[in-house]
């Protein structure tokens, strides 16, 4: 037996055309908002004419999110927030721009950055409401109550989660996916494939959570390589985006388990992107977990339209290959003189989430295991 909670207030915007309700989500809240934006989408034609049709709805901007931002960077962006009097911030881009905005409404509202990321203060309340516009198809972020920043004083990248964290509103608009480049589609979309199977296999996973992350999986499996081939494919597109959006809400409450602890070294040591390092140790987090799980992983397999485990864990390598993405350790510059560091620097808490305990034997065996091709 078991028992559950699942509750999600944001509201959600899906579709083509989605980003035309920002004027009157905007409405409901009152006043002016703040806008966050990364260069390159501060840079690019098609956000900048969508930008200036929404000045009347605007305060001000900042336009200079650096990717895996930094306590320093948010604290830029709350104190710009604080001096323009917005009532609301706006984040348009992906994972980097949403988590620095969350984050940043979180601190205008609030105390300073630091006092929330040092875990010192929860983000419990006093935020300014956050309307989220992914432009990339994988963080999830526009579903979740947790902000992944640096602080490079303290040589830390590290989650602040709590209720404070969820934006308001996520309009998610699949036409700001369909110029993405192939590379950060593929990695972005096997974040997303992460997160809907940790979330399904997580000590923390439920019946609400598993069927999103059952129907997350499906779509990325059936779309995302085809969105990766040809981009312009808004089908393919709209359903890679949908796959990400339900992962996002699949994970919110499980969080997620070894393959993102694993991710936060690989990517901070080795400077791997996000979704790229959570693709490399996957297929083998879910060979390891079978044991734990037989049943649970050989339904999963099933409903995803094949035979059992191994296939799924074939079909996992596979889209690795055809997107060009690192399938060794040697692919990406990892060295067998580098994996003492690397398993000691994986054990983030998140690991703890895993159904099966990873002691580091273990963990020193699935690196191992990835310096070969397989
Ligand atoms: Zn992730």
């Amino acid at each position: 037996m078991f028992s559950f909670q699942y509750h999600s207030p944001v509201q959600i915007c899906f579709g083509y055309g989605a980003r035309d309700t920002l004027g009157e989500v905007a409405g409901r809240l009152g006043g002016k908002g703040f806008l966050v934006v990364d260069p390159g989408v501060a840079s690019s034609p098609l956000f900048k004419a969508y930008i200036e049709s929404q000045t009347a709805l605007l305060a001000g901007c900042f336009d200079k999110v650096e990717p895996n931002p930094s306590v320093g960077c948010v604290s830029r962006i709350a104190a710009q927030i604080r001096s323009t009097g917005a009532g609301f911030v706006v984040a348009l881009g992906g994972g980097s721009t949403i988590d620095a905005a969350k984050a940043a409404a979180l601190s205008a509202g609030g105390s300073p950055i630091e006092e929330y990321h040092s875990g010192r203060r929860p983000a419990g309340e006093n935020a300014l409401p956050v309307i989220a516009m992914p432009t990339t198809a994988g963080t999830g972020s526009e579903v979740t109550a947790v902000s992944v920043l640096t602080d490079p004083a303290r040589g830390v990248k590290a989650p602040i989660g709590g209720p404070a964290l969820l934006p308001r509103v996520a309009i998610v608009d699949p036409e700001w996916t369909v110029s993405v480049p192939p590379t950060v589609t593929a990695a972005t979309g096997m974040d997303a494939l992460s997160h809907a199977l940790e979330a399904y296999w997580g000590v923390h996973a439920q019946p609400i959570c598993d069927a999103l992350a059952e129907k997350a999986a499906w779509l990325i499996l059936d779309s995302l390589e085809q969105a990766y081939a040809n981009g312009s494919d808004r089908d393919a597109r709209e359903k890679v985006a949908l796959g990400s959006l339900l992962a996002g809400l699949a994970f919110a409450a499980p969080k997620t388990a070894a393959v993102h602890a694993c991710s936060f070294p690989l990517t901070q040591r080795f400077r791997l992107p996000h979704g790229v390092a959570c693709a490399l140790t996957l297929d083998r987090f879910l060979e390891y977990n079978t044991l734990a799980l037989p049943e649970k992983l050989a339904h999963l397999a099933r409903q995803l339209g094949l035979e059992g485990v191994p296939a799924l864990a074939a079909r996992i390598r596979t889209m690795k290959r055809n997107m060009s993405l690192p399938t060794t350790l040697a692919d990406v510059g990892i060295h067998e003189q580098n994996l003492p560091a690397l398993v000691a620097e994986s054990f983030h808490p998140n690991m703890r989430n895993n159904p099966r305990e990873v002691t580091p034997a273990d963990l020193m065996a699935i690196y191992s295991s990835l310096q070969e091709t397989h």
